[in-house]
């Protein structure tokens, strides 16, 4: 493990598993590797803990049974938010095992909030028809998740590298072996592992505003696609309509539940112009035309009219606080936020990639249990489940993906799967800049261009000046250090989903086309990356 790039790495043998990435879906497979007598290396780019799991607010979504719910209701609920585009196996997988993997981390330690008798305290959120989300310290719900994991892992992972910074996929006669790697002192180094999963998390930083951490920059679906190992998907991102607009990363989240409380947003005139109520795509969207409209940066939310507002929301009183601003008195500055991305490295029912021995699990992942939009608290569940479901194949024996799940239509088609559409290789970039460039201010230049024309609202003109500035800063961004290589990821990711953007001529799910506002049948399939990209 950990020798410098090119040698063999000698000592203790090969790890069973290399993950990387220590958010839920990473850790969830640690713990159970541990269990299965699989030999599992953790490798992630800082703290064990620094993830976006750990900022989780709302909860996690599980029909743990009870008068009103069930997997079925769980499931009819998710197919609705996907617009068509779910792979109903792996939904099922997902609304079927998540109550058993809620249960283990429970006994893993996660404390979750309960009713004054003991039982569980259920929230329901929008999407939801039934109060099925579990949450724990209010709105802490990650943390404590990212808590006990972290606590377990430390236990009993055979390596952990914090601080490692994975490059790309070593692959050697048509397998995954491995990784390269920075090292803490930034020292190229190769992790050699039977199989690899990834577990990197979502690409947030795309954007200007996000809700996601400064490491959400989209490392492993770059490394898949740098592969041609198949990606799906990437045209859809949610995005959260109320995140504070404040340079304090992550953003703070103001909760859809002020709204319900009588929270209103105005326009940068003062004016009311969205009913607060509607589902959090629809007030993206005509917050995203107000401020092109008015040429703002941000809108308000005015939460100075609600009574009690420390007492019913204290996590929320606290961040705004924390920032300066007062809210019973001030308006709080609002922008919609790049929030999740529901495609990613397709896999089948067990997490397996389109290459043998390399595995994906978590944000990452194109399972197709969001398919076009995603349902209210099923990304942490998503984590915990496939990222068990992994370890479970490997211990079987799996090597190489199976037509299962999303993976199906691309291997065999058939029975209940989404069609899928392979893209044709996106057009070369300009060729590299002699001598690079300021990683930062180009990051900023790329998140700006894609905040503006691959964000809520996009269209043909739009995605196109997108694209061109991802293809110009992706071919500014050479270097060999941490910062040069994020700023290479993320522009590359940008490149794909915009190809996928422009390729969607339609409105569905998270994706609105202002140049196709409706949903077109013939558009119901999975768009596709397999060829390499980005050279
Ligand atoms: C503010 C906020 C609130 C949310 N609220 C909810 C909610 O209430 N319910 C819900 O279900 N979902 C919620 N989500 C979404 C959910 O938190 C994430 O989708 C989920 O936690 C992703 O888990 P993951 O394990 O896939 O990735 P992450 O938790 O993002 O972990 C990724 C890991 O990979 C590491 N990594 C990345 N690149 C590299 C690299 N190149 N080399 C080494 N390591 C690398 C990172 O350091 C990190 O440890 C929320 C997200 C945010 C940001």
């Amino acid at each position: 493990v950990g020798e410098p790039a090119g040698a063999d790495p000698g000592g203790p043998g090969p790890l069973d598993l290399l993950i990387l990435g220590s958010g839920v879906a990473g850790l969830s497979a640690a713990v159970r590797a541990a269990r299965a007598q699989v030999r599992v290396g953790v490798l992630t780019k800082a703290e064990l803990s620094q993830s976006a799991t750990r900022w989780a607010q709302g909860g996690v979504a599980a029909a743990l049974g009870g008068d009103e719910d069930s997997a079925d209701l769980h499931l009819a609920d998710t197919l609705r938010a996907g617009a068509g585009l779910c792979d109903q196996e792996a939904v099922r997988v997902l609304v079927g095992e998540g109550p058993a993997r809620v249960e283990e981390l429970i006994a893993l330690g996660a404390q979750f909030d309960r009713h004054p008798g003991g039982g569980l305290a259920r929230a329901r959120e929008g999407g939801h028809s039934a109060a099925r989300v579990l949450h724990a310290g209010g709105a802490a719900t990650g943390a404590e998740i990212e808590r006990a994991l972290v606590e377990a892992a430390r236990q009993t992972a055979a390596v952990l590298l914090e601080g490692w910074f994975a490059l790309d996929l070593v692959v050697e006669a048509g397998r995954c072996a491995g990784v390269e790697a920075l090292d803490p002192a930034g020292r190229p180094r190769l992790v050699r592992a039977d199989n690899v999963l990834l577990a990197t998390g979502g690409a947030g930083q795309m954007y200007s505003v996000t809700t996601n951490p400064p490491e959400a920059t989209g490392d492993g679906v770059a490394m898949a696609l740098r592969a041609g190992v198949p990606v799906a998907d990437l045209e859809f991102v949610q995005f959260h309509p109320t995140a504070l607009h404040h340079p304090a990363m992550p953003r703070p989240l103001l909760s859809e539940a002020l709204r319900g409380h009588g929270a209103v947003i105005r326009d940068a005139a003062g004016r009311r112009f969205v009913d607060e109520l509607s589902p959090r795509d629809q007030v993206s969207r005509a917050m995203a035309a107000r401020m092109a409209e008015q040429g703002a940066e941000h809108l308000w939310l005015d939460a100075t009219g609600l009574e009690d507002l420390d007492a019913r929301f204290p996590t929320i009183a606290r961040s705004v606080r924390e920032v300066g601003l007062e809210p019973t008195r001030d308006w709080l500055p609002i922008a919609p936020a790049a929030h999740y991305v529901a495609g990613g490295v397709l896999t089948d029912l067990d997490g397996a990639s389109g290459l043998p021995r390399l595995w994906a699990a978590g944000e990452v992942a194109c399972t197709g249990v969001h398919g076009a939009n995603r349902l209210a608290s099923n990304s942490l569940l998503e984590g915990m489940v496939f990222g068990a479901r992994v370890v479970e194949a490997i211990e079987r024996g799996q090597r190489c993906w199976r037509p299962t799940g999303a993976a199906r239509a691309l291997l065999e088609g058939g029975g209940e799967a989404v069609p899928v559409r392979v893209l044709a290789p996106a057009p070369a970039g300009p060729p590299p800049c002699p001598g690079g460039a300021d990683p930062a201010a180009e990051r900023d230049r790329l998140q700006r261009a894609m905040t503006a024309g691959a964000g809520v609202l996009r269209s043909a003109d739009s995605l196109a000046s997108a694209g061109r500035v991802a293809r110009s800063v992706g071919g500014r961004s050479r270097g060999e250090r941490r910062p040069e290589r994020e700023l290479a990821n993320l522009a590359l990711v940008c490149q794909a989903l915009v190809r996928s953007a422009e390729e969607r001529a339609e409105t569905r799910g998270s994706h609105t086309r202002l140049d196709w506002p409706q949903a077109r049948p013939e558009l119901r399939l999975r768009l596709v990356h397999r060829t390499t990209m980005g050279g």
